[in-house]
């Protein structure tokens, strides 16, 4: 599993896992990332709720 740098605020939903963190711009980035073996999916949004949405809305195509 990759290792990210500077998140925070990491939740949890399953196997998808929500970071915010900053871009190299100082703007705020909010990352859903999938930990499942074999799924690999991983996305990144602009708000926080979009990032759950996604999160919530994931359906891995491992399972
Ligand atoms: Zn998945």
């Amino acid at each position: 599993m990759m290792r990210p740098k500077r998140f925070k605020n990491v939740t949890r939903n399953g196997p998808v896992q929500i970071g915010s963190s900053y871009d190299n711009r100082g703007r705020e980035k909010h990352t859903v990332a999938c930990t499942a073996p074999r799924c690999g999916f991983s996305a990144d949004y602009d708000s926080r709720s979009a990032a759950e949405l996604a999160a919530r809305t994931h359906r891995c195509p491992a399972r």
